[in-house]
């Protein structure tokens, strides 16, 4: 390596550390104190934020002429995918032998732009009347899932964030079926490996599974409005995508996410942050 190279990566290498430093330092926050996230990012207290509490009959239809979401790649089967305890949530990527086979998502109210899916997470609660981030007539189911698009323009999930149409998340919200229900979803299965905060692990072979076996079932009536990342940054990047209803999880299900730490060592629950307000925001619905 000549020397001119090598500073080039010396500099690179200590650019990377400091982006990786803000970023790390940026996701040490905390939901005791959600209304002071804003004295470290101020988009926190921001116009656009989330989540919102959805109100269905103040929402306006959309358009007939508005063509349908499309999604693709949803029942697609990653080559492994990597969950990981981030201390706030269980987070899954997903790893492809090819960047061409990530699922994606168009159409509705993200019109031509295509979104290239980046990872979901989860929000609960301890208990069950709460959880969600979302909320419907104010009130809040026990989970919440989040599957997190960026738009391909901009080439990768860190330039998208910055941009105003950067990002687009699919919301589902759960209820919680009767206590006899089996459980053992797919996405389950690695939370006990995954219990301290910091700790990841890989799921391979047989227990890869598909979105669609996280949240499945159509994606032809949701909710839309223009919102904010929930967690510090609070980057006002999102269209949000809300489906309508509730789809079921298993209490057992739920309890393996109960059953994870966070970085105090305490059990992570409650990551959800309360409903922003409103301001002049319209939220469209699609499909009915
Ligand atoms: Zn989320």
């Amino acid at each position: 390596m000549n020397p001119c190279k090598s500073v080039r990566a010396a500099v690179y290498g200590l650019l990377v550390l400091i982006v990786h430093s803000v970023v790390v330092i940026s996701a040490d926050f905390s939901y005791d104190d959600p209304d002071r996230w804003a004295e470290t990012d101020p988009a926190c207290a921001g116009s656009r934020q989330s989540p919102i509490d959805i109100v269905p009959s103040t929402t306006v239809a959309a358009s007939d002429d508005e063509q349908s979401l499309k999604l693709h790649g949803f029942y697609r089967k990653p080559v492994s995918i990597r969950v990981e305890n981030n201390g706030h949530t269980a987070q899954y990527t997903f790893v492809w032998s090819k960047d061409s086979h990530r699922p994606t998502v168009t159409g509705g109210p993200l019109h031509r732009d295509l979104y290239a899916f980046e990872q979901f997470h989860f929000h609960w609660g301890a208990e069950d009347d709460r959880g969600s981030e979302h909320t419907f007539d104010g009130q809040a189911l026990a989970l919440e899932v989040h599957f997190v698009f960026f738009n391909r323009e901009y080439g990768t999930f860190e330039k998208a964030v910055e941009q105003p149409d950067g990002l687009t998340v699919l919301g589902a919200l759960y209820n919680v079926r009767g206590d006899k229900a089996k459980g053992d979803a797919k996405w389950a299965r690695p939370l006990p490996k995954i219990r301290d905060a910091g700790s990841a692990t890989t799921v391979e072979g047989k227990d890869v599974f598909s979105l669609s076996e996280v949240a499945g079932g159509e994606w032809e009536r949701y909710y839309s409005y223009p919102g904010s990342l929930t967690t510090p940054p609070c980057a006002e990047s999102v269209t949000w995508i809300v489906r309508n209803g509730s789809i079921p999880v298993a209490p057992k299900d739920l309890r393996a996410l109960r059953n994870l730490l966070d970085s105090n060592g305490e059990p992570l629950v409650d990551n959800f942050r309360p409903v922003q307000p409103l301001n002049d925001r319209t939220v469209t619905r699609y499909g009915f």
